[in-house]
């Protein structure tokens, strides 16, 4: 990370010499959207693995448990499941090296993993955002950049990222909403990203100076 430390005053001040520092949060329709508006989806080669573990596991059940076929269907399968999960460890690590590149301090929201999983099924194990953030992390202590965690109970999504109106629900569905106060049109995961990159900047800020 960029910091300059100014000392001509009693106490030191750090200050970040780049702007460089981003909101991101997860979906499930883009894997990641930055708070600069990016959306980075999951790579197509991805969703194509995953539809060849589809047919592998149908294939599977279909033969006669205890047969030689199964045995060989199984193989298989577990084959299917490895390379889905090498290509997307390697994906992720590319990923992760692009937004240390790009980004100096790099705010998400905490995630509840097991809460997630028991709202939205198992998608959320397909796309693995645990293994990514394991992954960014250790990228990003090697590269000495920062990231930032915010409050899970912090409600991202249900405030407007331009005048701080709280709404009072939010229906999950709902890809985008006009504030009642503002009248902005808020993307629901654009705005979520530039509310996680605020609380987070102002987190950061205040654990350095
Ligand atoms: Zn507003």
């Amino acid at each position: 990370m960029m910091v300059v430390v100014v000392d001509n005053v009693n106490e030191p001040v750090i200050k970040f010499e780049t702007s460089r520092i981003a909101g991101f949060d997860f979906g499930l329709k883009t894997f990641l959207t930055i708070s600069d508006g990016t959306q980075i989806e999951s790579p197509q080669f991805l969703k194509q693995a995953l539809n060849k573990i589809k047919q592998a596991s149908r294939q599977h059940s279909k033969k006669v448990k205890g047969s030689n076929n199964r045995e060989k269907a199984r193989k298989n399968l577990v084959r299917k499941y490895e390379d889905v999960s090498n290509h997307r460890t390697d994906w992720f690590w590319k990923l992760a090296h692009d937004l240390t590149d790009k980004f100096d301090i790099l705010c998400f929201e905490t995630l509840s993993l097991k809460g997630m999983q028991r709202l939205w099924g198992r998608k959320i194990s397909d796309l693995a955002f645990g293994e990514f953030l394991q992954i960014l992390e250790w990228v990003a202590e090697k590269k000495g950049k920062a990231i930032v965690f915010i409050d899970r109970w912090y409600p991202s999504s249900k405030t407007c990222s331009s005048c701080g109106h709280v709404l009072e629900n939010l229906d999950f569905q709902e890809r985008e909403w006009r504030c009642p106060s503002c009248q902005s049109v808020n993307g629901r995961d654009e705005n979520a990203a530039r509310n996680i990159c605020a609380v987070g900047a102002s987190t950061a800020l205040v654990r350095r100076c």
